[in-house]
């Protein structure tokens, strides 16, 4: 049985496939994804897919959080806005490569279970907040990133309000779960500009009065 750096190692040699950044990586090889999935073997845990956490959400595929934290372009200093907390492992990953992390999540249960898991990994530089994220979190904007790993069928108004001049929005897009692009905005004299990052496939961002 390989240990957990060595299922670490072999999994990020898969994310370095799609990821440049020795930074993100660096990260990726340190953070233990398991200490986010404790309900899945450790062989799933370290394996490049989505895995299911209950309340019909899912922790990304590893390669994807890699794609994303590279998008973002971190030097260790900016403020994120996360969008979808989830497992909390993609703001866990955040919080190595930023100054810090505020992440929202629409069902308390999983913010819950997410404050525990970044407890143990001792990210101190994350707050996790329940809450809408078509809201935002206007109280603390503006953000210098924000990105949302959910996916909305169309761009929350209420995010780009809280983005920064010069930050970066990274967010995927679509009205269906087959038909999503992940989109990267900069913020430029208050307008955005888009690029295009490929297909993807996120859970849909639900409204808060969906959720039962
Ligand atoms: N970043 C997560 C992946 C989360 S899956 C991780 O690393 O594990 C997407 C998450 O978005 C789910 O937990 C879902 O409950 C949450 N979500 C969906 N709609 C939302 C909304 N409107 N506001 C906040 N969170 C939302």
């Amino acid at each position: 049985m390989p240990s957990e750096s060595g299922l670490r190692a072999a999994l990020v040699e898969i994310v370095a496939q799609e990821v440049r950044s020795a930074r993100v990586l660096d990260v990726m090889r340190a953070m233990p994804r398991h200490a986010f999935v404790p309900e899945h073997p450790l062989g799933d845990a370290y394996a490049d897919h989505p895995l299911p956490i209950g309340h019909g959400a899912t922790i990304s595929q590893p390669t994807v959080v890699g794609m994303m934290s590279e998008a973002l372009e971190l030097d260790g200093t900016q403020r994120i806005l996360e969008v979808g907390t989830g497992s909390g492992y993609q703001a866990a990953v955040l919080s190595r490569l930023a100054g810090h992390v505020d992440t929202i999540e629409v069902v308390p249960e999983l913010a819950e279970r997410a404050m525990r898991a970044l407890r143990e990994v001792g990210a101190s530089n994350v707050d996790v907040h329940v809450g809408d994220g078509w809201a935002g979190l206007p109280a603390l904007a503006p953000f210098d990133r924000i990105v949302v790993t959910a996916a909305p069928d169309h761009l929350p108004e209420a995010l780009v309000d809280q983005l920064a001049e010069g930050g970066l929005l990274v967010v995927p897009v679509g009205p269906q779960t087959s038909d999503q692009r992940l989109e990267k905005h900069k913020k430029r004299d208050g307008r955005l500009v888009r690029e295009d990052l490929g297909a993807v496939r996120f859970v849909p961002m639900v409204h808060a009065d969906d959720v039962g």
